[in-house]
């Protein structure tokens, strides 16, 4: 099983775009996914179509001891369960600020269901913020994809991001390790793309060897700006679903390719970026 969180703490780059429709891809190739939506503005709920996230059990009550994972998760479309999210999850950052082992939470959960019933892949759309549910999620992973959109201060976010992997590493899961940098949002044959894209390479190959993201690539699928891709989760439908023969729905399916095609070699990703 492989449990990957999508994470920057920066808002708008791709993260909820990436988890649904990577999670879809993987589930239309068969595997068995379950997508967790750790975001209270609960775009990830909306974008598989749930929209009263209101009405029906969400990953909050998990947070708050009430429910188990399996209590709460649903099946959106075949091989495809989503954990909701809805805005009482914002609460959960407040609850959990004195609780023991607040960090371990999630990675609990997911543990205590996978020994019932085990997925292949499961994907944490991380919020917008690096608080107590991201913790939770890097803390329940094994990988982090981190979206980026390629303009001149995408790095400068980085760093802190960077360094919360590596402290959680440290402290809370050994395991943990940053495999791919994806390009989202990406304006093909712009110089500033390719600039960010020399910088961002520079930085992961000449990372410490204890560094999580030592060995980090960056994926060679880019996600190109493609409308369809925004226009999607009005219709509560995948890219795919919603436009098979999309700019985007070509992407991600590439970028699916070559997610399943780290799973051979032991989850060591990806080729080197051209
Ligand atoms: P995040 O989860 O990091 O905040 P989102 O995935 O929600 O980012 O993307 C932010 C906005 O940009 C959304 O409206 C989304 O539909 C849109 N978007 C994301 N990726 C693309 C893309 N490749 N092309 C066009 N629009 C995109
Ligand atoms: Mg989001």
């Amino acid at each position: 099983m492989r449990t990957i969180a999508v994470m920057n703490q920066k808002g708008g780059v791709g993260k909820t775009t990436s988890s649904v429709n990577i999670a879809a891809g993987l589930a239309k190739r068969g595997k068995r996914v379950l997508l967790i939506d750790l975001d209270p503005q609960a775009h990830a709920s909306l974008h598989l179509g749930v929209e009263e996230a209101g009405s029906a059990d969400t990953i909050y009550q998990v947070f708050a001891g009430a429910k188990k994972l399996k209590e709460i998760r649903q099946l959106t479309t075949t091989n495809l369960w989503l954990a909701a999210a809805d805005l009482d999850l914002a609460a959960t950052e407040l609850e959990l600020v004195d609780a023991q082992g607040r960090e371990h939470v999630l990675r609990r959960a997911i543990a205590a269901h996978c020994e019932e019933e085990p997925f292949d892949y499961i994907i944490m759309d991380c919020p917008p913020s690096l608080g107590v549910l991201t913790i939770n999620a890097l803390t329940a992973a094994t990988e982090v994809f981190i979206p980026l959109q390629p303009h001149f201060l995408a790095l400068q976010g980085l760093s802190k991001l960077f360094s919360t992997t590596a402290l959680v590493r440290r402290r809370l899961n050994r395991e943990l390790r940053v495999s791919g940098v994806l390009l989202c949002l990406y304006e093909t044959g712009t110089r500033l793309a390719a600039d960010v894209t020399d910088d961002l390479l520079h930085f992961l190959q000449s990372s410490d060897e204890d560094a999580p993201w030592a060995g980090a690539q960056v994926f060679n699928s880019r996600i190109r700006r493609n409308i369809k891709l925004a226009e999607a989760p009005s219709f509560g439908q995948s890219i795919f679903d919603y436009a098979a023969s999309s700019a985007g729905s070509h992407d991600y399916g590439m970028l699916v390719d070559e997610v399943i095609a780290a799973e051979a070699t032991g989850e060591q990703p990806l080729a080197e970026a051209a």
